[in-house]
């Protein structure tokens, strides 16, 4: 029994896990900079305690983190996703300070961090891979030689990345020269490590990707597929489940892959395996990853599943209790990431203080937040500031339900991506479920939107905009 959990997290997927913690009757310990101070996961958390002055050093010291596990007496801590979540000293100080750790185990985040190791492990599963380098680079000429072999346009990767960093396409050999250190200053930065591999590049392909939850009693099991192919620089915007791209007998047969995938490595807890689907039909897994999804809300609403639930079970020893059969999904669910940002200034990020919130409700609504009015967003995280979740029956009525829902929801004080949304929503190839990794790229004209506001909306601004001014 797990009775008190340290969330090792902040924003709304802290907020996240303190919810499936209070509908299970545990207690959730929340973990805070300075700067977040005013946080929501703070508030709604039983206990909190600050973990230093500086916006990022505390949420990143697994030691410590896991010591405040242990001193406020914490049996288990939930990585969340992004920071720790990937790390995997954090899985093994926690297993050896005696505190479950929600999550697969310490090895089998490494080998599957590493992109390259991940790879080879899939190929000796017989899991179908793209055409790569064998391994890390050694140096440019190695390079040249391997994206020769397999033939531009390469796309040029971090072997630790993640969050859409590190990675570059090089069409010729040229831009491969000049993106090879690049790629290396820049994963150097980002995730600590000089490493960088080369795969080929699939040209506007969809990607696909399974929700896996496997037991600790040897039971695995998929929850079918999302289609996260609305990206922006290899970053997810909106994200869709299950694919309206799939028929019934891919949708089989890319869970089938991402079990095998998962059984390959022992797989534990839940996780997800990525696949780049080519515009021949074939699948070819990119990556995998040891945690908890952003997107994962879209999975819970069409399978009734409780993801973050279920995770807590599996590190508590249950077993998952169903099985591949009674896995079933309805309808279709779409999540728009509410990024705190400027889409007509490149995407600026836009931080400051919430004047008004209002989060949009209704059949088929959820939204999973860490904002209220009031709030001011700390410009030192990342600017996702709310998810919007939307369930329909039909695709149809989940355009419909995406745009009205947008509409609803309105967040006064910073620029949102929700203008920007409310375009794709139009675009006849979004409606048409027609679309892959290129289209936003393929259409710089959406961002071009004028916000219409209806008057009251418009009121409301103005009201904010003059009680800010005062200081109300
Ligand atoms: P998801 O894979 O769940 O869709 P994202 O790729 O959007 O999630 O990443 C979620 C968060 O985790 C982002 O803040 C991202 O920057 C961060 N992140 C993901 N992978 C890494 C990594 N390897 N190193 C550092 N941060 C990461
Ligand atoms: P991250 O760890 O940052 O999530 P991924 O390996 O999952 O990195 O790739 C992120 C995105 O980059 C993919 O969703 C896809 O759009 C694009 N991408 C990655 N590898 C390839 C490839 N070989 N061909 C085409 N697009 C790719
Ligand atoms: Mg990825």
């Amino acid at each position: 029994m797990i009775k008190k959990i340290l969330i090792a997290n902040r924003g709304e997927i802290a907020v996240r896990i303190v919810r499936a913690c209070q509908e299970m009757g545990i207690r959730a310990v929340a973990i805070y900079s300075e700067a977040d101070r005013y946080a929501l996961h703070v508030k709604k958390a039983d206990e909190s305690y600050c973990i230093g002055a500086e916006p990022l050093a505390g949420y990143l010291n697994p030691h410590h983190i896991v010591n405040l596990a242990v001193e406020t007496g914490c049996d288990a801590l939930h990585p969340g996703y992004g920071f720790l979540s990937e790390n995997p000293d954090l899985a093994r100080i926690c297993a050896e300070r005696g505190v479950i750790f929600i999550g697969p185990e310490a090895q089998v985040i490494h080998s599957m961090g590493d992109k390259t190791m991940a790879r080879q492990s899939m190929i000796a599963a017989g899991v179908p891979v793209t055409p790569g380098s064998e391994g890390n680079l050694a140096n440019l000429e190695d390079a040249i030689e391997q994206a020769e072999r397999i033939g531009y346009p390469i796309m040029l990767k971090a072997t630790s990345g993640g969050g859409g960093r590190g990675i570059r396409r090089c069409n010729d050999r040229q831009e491969l020269q000049q993106n090879f250190q690049r790629v290396i200053s820049e994963a150097t930065k980002a995730f600590g490590s000089a490493e960088v591999f080369l795969e080929k590049c699939i040209v506007n392909p969809r990607h696909i990707e399974v929700q896996i939850l496997a037991d600790s009693h040897g039971n695995t099991v998929h929850l079918y597929e999302r289609d996260c192919s609305v990206q922006r620089r290899n970053q997810k915007l909106i994200e869709l489940a299950p694919s309206p791209q799939l028929d019934q007998q891919q949708r089989e047969y890319v869970g089938s892959l991402a079990v095998k995938a998962a059984e390959a490595v022992s797989y534990r807890n839940a996780g997800t395996v990525e696949f780049l689907l080519d515009s021949d039909g074939s699948f070819y897994f990119m990556e995998m990853n040891t945690r908890v999804q952003v997107e994962h809300t879209i999975t819970e609403e069409i399978t009734g599943i409780d993801i973050v639930r279920t995770q807590i079970r599996i590190a508590a020893g249950e077993t998952l209790g169903f099985s591949q059969s009674d896995v079933s999904i309805r309808g279709f669910a779409a999540q728009f990431r509410i990024n705190a940002e400027d889409p007509r200034n490149g995407f600026l990020p836009s931080f400051g203080r919430i004047s008004r919130y209002y989060s949009a409700g209704g059949p088929g609504v959820r939204t999973d937040s860490a904002i209220y009015t009031g709030y001011t967003i700390p410009p030192y995280y990342d600017s996702l500031c709310a998810k919007l979740v939307i369930w329909a029956l039909t695709w149809d009525e989940l355009v419909a339900r995406s745009q009205r829902a947008l509409g609803d929801m309105s967040i006064y004080g910073i620029t949102t991506t929700i203008p920007y949304y409310q375009n794709i929503l139009r675009h006849p190839d979004f409606k048409a479920a027609t679309f892959n990794t290129g289209f936003v790229e393929a259409h710089p004209e959406l961002i071009n939107y004028s916000v219409k506001r209806r008057p009251e909306a418009l009121a409301a601004a103005i009201a904010a905009a003059i009680a800010a001014q005062a200081g109300l």
